[in-house]
C-alpha cells in the first residue's frame, strides 16, 4: 500500500562550509519520497512550476514514486536558500519563494485514498489541513505531519489547529523550543503532545532523536559520521525512514516506533553525505541495514 506525502517540491541553493549549490532539487516531500520509497510506494502531491527541470522528473520516476498528484503550473517552482555555519546546525535561511505554491490547492486523486499512511511533510499549514480533510476514515490511518520555523512563525493558530488531528508529529529541537516557548527538550515535548499529537519525534541533529508517546520515553543517538556535507533534508528523509518502516510493517506498537527511529536515523546519514539527493540515491536496503548493524554495536553496552 502506497503512503500519501504532500509537501514541497522545490529548488534549492545551499552553502555550507564544504560548497555551494544553486537550484538543486530540493523539498521536504522530494527528500521524503526518495527516503519513504526505499520500503513502500509512494504517492506524491505537490506542485511545480513551468521552470522545473525535466531531469528531477525522471529521478522521481526511477524510485517507487507516482506522481498522479504533481501537478505543473505557470509560474515558478518554490524555491528555498539557506547556508549552514561551522556546526552545521539549524540553517540561516536566506530566502523561501512560495512560487506557485502559493495558489495550490490539490484535489486528491481517488486511488489516494486508500493509502493508510499519510504525511504531510513541512509545508503551509492550511495546505496540510486541506489535504487532511480529503482522508476519510481517518482512526483507521496513521497521520504524520511535520513542520519548520517559518510556518510557527507565520501560521501558528492554524498549526496549533492542525495538530489536533495529528498522529506522529515530526520538529526540530530548535522548533520545539520555538513553539512552546519552553527551553528543556522533555517539558517542550510533553506541552506539544497537550496540543493533541499522540507520539513525537524531536530531531536534535547530531545529538539524535528523542520519541516520547505519553510516558515512554526513548532517546536515540544520532550516527557518528566523519563526513557531513549538506545536512539539507536529514528531517524529511528521517520522517521518510520512520513513515515508510512503518508501512512495511504495518505496525505502529512502540517498539515498531523504536526501530522505525534507527531506520529513520541511518536514512538521514545517507542525506547528509551530500548536497541535494545525490548521496540519497544511492542508499540501498542493504546498506542502509550494514549500517544499522554498526550502528547497534557503536551504541549497545
Ligand atoms: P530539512 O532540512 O529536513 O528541515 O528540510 C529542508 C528542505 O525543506 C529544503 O529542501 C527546502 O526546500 C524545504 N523548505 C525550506 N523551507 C520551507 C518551507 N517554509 N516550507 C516547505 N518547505 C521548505
Amino acid at each position: 500500500m502506497s503512503i500519501i506525502v504532500v509537501g514541497s517540491v522545490g529548488l534549492d541553493s545551499v552553502k555550507t562550509p564544504f560548497g555551494t549549490v544553486k537550484k538543486v532539487l530540493g523539498g521536504s516531500a522530494s527528500y521524503f519520497s526518495y527516503a519513504a520509497s526505499l520500503f513502500s510506494q509512494v504517492s506524491l502531491i505537490a506542485t511545480v512550476g513551468s521552470d522545473f527541470p525535466k531531469k528531477y522528473i525522471k529521478l522521481f520516476n526511477q524510485r517507487n514514486i507516482k506522481l498522479d498528484g504533481l501537478s505543473q503550473a505557470a509560474g515558478k517552482t518554490f524555491s528555498w536558500s539557506g547556508r549552514y555555519g561551522w556546526d552545521m546546525g539549524d540553517p540561516e535561511t536566506l530566502s523561501t519563494k512560495l512560487g506557485v505554491f502559493a495558489d495550490f490547492c490539490p484535489k486528491l486523486p481517488p486511488q489516494y485514498k486508500k493509502s493508510k499512511h499519510i504525511f504531510l511533510a513541512n509545508i503551509d499549514p492550511e495546505l496540510q489541513k486541506n489535504i487532511l480533510k480529503q482522508i476519510k476514515n481517518r482512526n483507521s490511518k496513521i497521520i504524520g505531519c511535520d513542520t519548520m520555523d517559518f510556518w510557527i512563525e507565520n501560521k501558528r493558530k492554524k498549526l496549533l489547529n492542525l495538530l489536533k488531528d495529528i498522529d506522529i508529529f515530526f520538529i526540530n529541537e530548535s522548533e520545539a523550543r520555538q513553539l512552546t516557548q519552553e527551553p528543556n527538550i522533555l517539558k517542550a515535548a510533553r506541552a506539544i503532545l497537550r496540543f493533541g499529537p499522540k507520539k513525537i519525534f524531536i530531531k536534535r541533529g547530531e545529538h539524535g532523536v528523542l520519541l516520547v508517546s505519553g510516558k515512554h520515553l526513548f532517546n536515540a543517538p544520532a550516527y557518528l559520521m566523519e563526513s557531513v556535507v549538506d545536512p539539507t533534508g536529514a528531517g524529511d528523509t528521517f520522517a521518510g525512514g520512520v513513515m515508510g518502516y512503518l508501512a512495511v510493517t504495518n505496525n505502529k506498537s512502540i517498539n515498531t516506533l523504536r526501530r522505525a527511529a534507527i531506520y529513520g536515523t541511518i536514512m538521514a546519514t545517507f542525506a547528509v553525505e551530500g548536497f541535494s539527493l545525490k548521496s540519497l540515491q544511492k542508499a540501498t536496503l542493504t546498506k542502509v541495514k550494514k549500517r544499522i548493524k554498526k550502528f547497534k554495536k557503536l551504541v549497545s553496552f
